[in-house]
């Protein structure tokens, strides 16, 4: 029987209106209603980096809300909000030391940016009110975050979206079209802020955010170290603040704890979601240097009026708190080895005609797909490529995050592999083997 909410949470456009209901999930697995096996090769949307059954979170849970679920944080503080503060600075990089608690990626994203606001305007530069962001980049569904955005199949249905929130070109090495070597073009796509900085006027902007390692619009897409030596530069010159995006790519999602701490660099803030929680409560973080927050601090007389009734709940806390404590060295190696077993268990994906790019970055992987291998360009968008593939997948089991950016103006289309960091070797293969299969079953309709 189709599902009534189905109206109210089908995505990506007609993808399956009758989604499977789940009754259970364990491990890597979802179970079906009519006890169907399904493999979670997304973690949900990258967000179940542990696997569906993380030891001890019942208990924490019930201890928690049989003392206290529920605060303001306007007034209180509470013990467990403290303690997962305390643990992700100590996790963080450089001085990215207070935490700002609130529900979601989206909500931590728009908080970065009112704080760069509240921070020039604390410096003396109330001017300073432009956030910039890159094409094909994903920062949230609320307005501010979605202005941030520049995957253009999600702005479209709500444009306009907020004035003067400018985009740079995204770092794409597969269709960067600088010239020389790898760290050259970096350096020269990095440059593109630069640019964009001096035509806005560098007394206007503000911050500048980026997905250290591309998830949903370009997954996988890593630069070379260059870029953000380069972007660290530019935004320190300029006085621009540098807002990562580790929603995704954070907590072992792409073999280190963040993916920042790949590159030489630490930023001004970083913004967590999803594998926080691991999926069991939401709650989501905006990191800040010391010198940042130390503008705001109580008793300073300077404010920044920002909250979310639910930022920072003890429940949500405490169940956080418990999850990132799971995020060992001995996990993040389990991730980097499934993510390179997978990856090279999908190598034939290079001979394939419609796959352009297959790129990993510890447990992400991404396959892109394209019409003609020469000249990159993308299918036509309704042939929903990457639609039919997550279908075939589905249908052996295995389940996928199908998505799209626009490439020079044209949709193009993609598969995202994000399993918990903890499957088992035996269960990558059968994901190996269904996304095979499902998109040489594609391939025989395209080609
Ligand atoms: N930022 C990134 C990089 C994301 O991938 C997402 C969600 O996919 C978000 C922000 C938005 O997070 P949420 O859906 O929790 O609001």
């Amino acid at each position: 029987m189709a599902n009534p909410a189905n109206v109210f949470y089908k995505w990506g456009g007609g993808m399956n209106p009758d989604f499977p209901q789940i009754r259970r999930a364990y491990d890597e697995f979802l179970v079906t209603e009519d006890g169907r096996e399904l493999v979670d090769a997304a973690a949900g949307a990258a967000v179940v980096n542990l696997g569906h059954s993380v030891p001890g979170v019942e208990s924490v849970a019930e201890t928690q809300l049989s003392d206290v679920s529920y605060l303001s944080l306007s007034h209180f503080s509470h013990e467990a909000t403290e303690e997962l503060a305390t643990l992700l600075a100590s996790l963080t990089p450089g001085d990215l030391n207070a935490a700002f608690f609130v529900n979601s990626g989206s909500e931590a994203n728009e908080m970065a940016f009112k704080l760069a606001r509240a921070y020039h305007r604390e410096t003396g530069n109330p001017h300073k009110s432009t956030i910039i962001g890159r094409w094909q980049s994903y920062h949230g569904a609320t307005l501010g975050a979605l202005s941030a955005t520049g995957n253009t199949s999600r702005r479209s249905e709500y444009e306009p979206l907020l004035h003067g929130w400018p985009h740079v070109p995204p770092a794409y090495p597969y269709r960067w079209k600088y010239e020389g070597t790898e760290k050259e073009q970096a350096i020269a796509a990095a440059r593109e802020l630069e640019t964009t900085i001096k035509q806005e006027g560098p007394e206007t902007v503000a911050a500048f955010v980026a997905e250290p390692i591309s998830g949903a619009s370009i997954p996988a897409a890593s630069p070379h170290p260059a870029y953000f030596e380069e972007i660290r530069r530019i935004c320190d010159e300029y006085d621009v603040l540098f807002i990562a995006d580790e929603v995704m790519t954070g907590f072992g999602r792409t073999g280190e704890m963040f993916a920042m701490d790949r590159f030489d660099v630490v930023p001004d803030m970083i913004t967590l979601g999803k594998g926080m929680s691991g999926g069991y409560t939401p709650i989501s973080a905006t990191m800040v240097r010391d010198d940042i927050a130390a503008r705001f601090e109580n008793g300073t007389g300077k404010s920044f009026s920002h909250g979310h009734t639910f930022g920072g709940n003890p429940l949500s806390a405490a169940i956080a708190a418990h999850v990132v404590d799971q995020y060992t060295d001995s996990v993040l190696e389990t991730g980097r080895k499934r993510g390179a077993q997978l990856a090279a268990e999908l190598d034939e994906l290079h001979n394939q005609p419609i796959v352009g790019d297959v790129r990993h970055a510890g447990a992400m992987i991404g396959i892109e797909f394209v019409a003609d291998r020469e000249t990159k360009a993308p299918f036509d968008p309704d042939l929903n490529v990457n639609k039919r593939v997550y279908e075939h997948a589905l249908e052996r089991g295995v389940y996928t995050y199908p998505g799209s950016g626009s490439v020079d103006g044209v949709e193009g289309d993609h598969l995202m592999l994000t399993p918990p960091l903890t499957i088992s070797e035996e269960t990558v293969k059968t994901v190996a083997t269904a996304v095979l299969e499902a998109i040489n079953e594609v391939t025989e309709t395209v080609t």
